[in-house]
């Protein structure tokens, strides 16, 4: 409902636009008519240059919203598939590319005619029928078979990425870019655009994806369409779609926030009495955060072996063991993912560099509602990783500076919960939550840099803290801890 008011009334206005722009065209002298010359098409680049991944996302445009079609069969069986993708150019456009790999590819269109495409590795190189002009709305269709079995590995905590059947379903691991696997798109954490999810199930399977169900259609040939709305723009790998024998489990959080589990039936009662402590752990974290920056929440029950929670925007996939454990395990997973909607979800990752500010801050709290809930001393913890923090920079890289193959070890989750254990300790705990509060409000719903984390610290501390942070972040040396000065380090030989 809220989708077709949005559009009516944008429709209007750019019907209003265009009355306007008539009108001056009518009354403007000729001779101040004369536009300056069109520029000349050039290819859109294949990648952002990211240093991590330099060909992840695109160059030449920005993607407006996504429309992601499926057509699923059952867990392991290939089904039709189609992305249309609404698309703004910011250079006069030859041809550009999507991120995109495995999967059999049908066919693309461009604004509705057949465009020439080519692949190699991950890139889709589309070349349509006629140039796009700069600062022009483009509409891209792809249409291809999806393979729902299609995984990538990492051998650091990531472990399995892409698509992961599950006995009755699916769920979808995207971080860090396997959301290629799944759709084509701009696959780099920098690039933000909301989705609408329509998946097409049988009847007896449910469906969920991030943000808001908006409607449940079952059609004449038995078969259920479920139509989800991100609402807010979300970062490619933070895509969560999943089929499965659920139950929807709705509940409400502190001031009213709508909670919804999706949970496997059979793992419903088993789950349920750690399922509940998401309200406490959401008041928990508005009280050092301020509000919840997303209109929703709930947890995805994986009914899968892997190994690894991901924070999916609005719904975070956690793996049923880490719901059948201890109450401290369950509580340190669930508190990490929320604790990520604030930092990684709602203000963004510029670079894969810029990782320490996501795994820090959700290793950070984790970590600190441990310690005051029945579980590890936070302080113990960080003695221990200041202890190998020497040898961590030699493995993997400083905090701010990892190498692609070392992106998701040890450095970036303890090893940078440091860092902002180092800058507490520096600032004192009143001004550290005023630097924690001013980041994720002021940034909310952006992509923000580590430098930009220095520059907003500073400014709030009233001290310039570059000379401070930035031996924490970058380099071979580790600094002393402030306020600890018995810590000690390895020697990294
Ligand atoms: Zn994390």
């Amino acid at each position: 409902m809220s989708t077709n008011r949005t559009t009516t009334r944008r429709g209007a206005q750019l019907a209003l636009a265009a009355a306007i722009t008539a009108t001056v065209a009518l009354t403007a002298p000729v001779s101040q008519a004369a536009p300056a010359a069109a520029e000349k098409p050039s290819p859109g680049a294949p990648g952002l240059g990211d240093p991590m991944f330099p060909l992840d996302g695109n160059g030449g445009y920005r993607v407006e919203r996504y429309y992601l079609d499926f057509d699923w069969q059952a867990p392991k069986t290939p089904f039709e598939a189609t992305t249309t993708i609404k698309a703004r150019s910011t250079q006069a456009l030859s041809r550009f590319n999507l991120d995109f790999g495995g999967n059999t590819l049908h066919k693309v269109t461009v604004n509705g005619s057949a465009a020439g495409t080519s692949r190699e590795g991950d890139e889709l190189t589309v070349t349509p029928k006629s140039p796009i002009g700069k600062g022009s709305s483009f509409t891209v269709e792809v249409t291809y078979t999806a393979d729902p079995t299609q995984t990538r590995h990492r051998d650091d905590a990531i472990e399995d990425y892409g698509w992961i059947p599950t006995p009755d379903g699916t769920v979808v691991y995207p971080q860090p870019n396997g959301s290629r696997l799944i759709f084509p798109g701009n696959d780099h954490p920098s690039q933000r655009a909301p989705i609408t999810f329509r998946i097409t199930t049988p009847a007896d399977r449910t469906a969920v994806a991030n943000g808001r169900l908006v409607s449940r259609t079952a059609r004449p040939d038995g078969r259920v369409r479920w139509t989800y709305d991100s609402e807010q723009p979300l970062s490619t790998q933070l895509v969560q779609l999943a089929v499965g024998k659920f139950q929807l489990v709705d509940s409400e959080g502190p001031g009213g926030i709508p909670l919804r589990d999706v949970v496997p039936d059979a793992l419903v009662e088993p789950t349920a009495a750690y399922r509940k402590l998401t309200p406490d752990h959401l008041k928990w974290l508005q009280e050092r955060l301020g509000p919840y920056p997303f209109n929703r929440y709930g947890l995805l029950v994986g009914d899968t072996d892997l190994g690894v929670a991901l924070e999916t925007q609005t719904l975070s996939l956690v793996p049923k063991a880490d719901l059948l454990g201890t109450k401290v395990d369950a509580e340190r997973n669930m508190v990490h993912e929320l604790t990520h909607q604030w930092f990684g979800d709602s203000v963004a990752l510029k670079g894969w560099s810029d990782l320490w500010l996501s795994e820090g801050h959700a290793r950070f709290y984790e970590r600190e509602y441990s310690e005051q809930h029945g579980g590890d001393s936070f302080e113990a913890a960080m003695k221990t990783a200041y202890q190998n923090h020497d040898i961590w920079r030699r493995d993997y890289g400083a905090p701010a500076e990892p190498t692609e193959p070392n992106l998701f070890k040890r450095m970036r989750y303890d090893g940078s919960a440091l860092v902002l254990y180092a800058l507490r300790e520096q600032v004192g705990d009143a001004t550290f939550q005023k630097i924690e509060r001013a980041w994720v409000s002021g940034l909310k719903g952006r992509t923000a840099s580590t430098q930009q984390f220095v520059d907003l610290a500073s400014k709030v501390a009233g001290e310039d803290l570059e000379g401070f942070l930035h031996p924490w972040l970058y380099g071979s040396k580790t600094p002393p801890m402030p306020g600890h000065p018995d810590w000690v380090v390895d020697p990294a030989v």
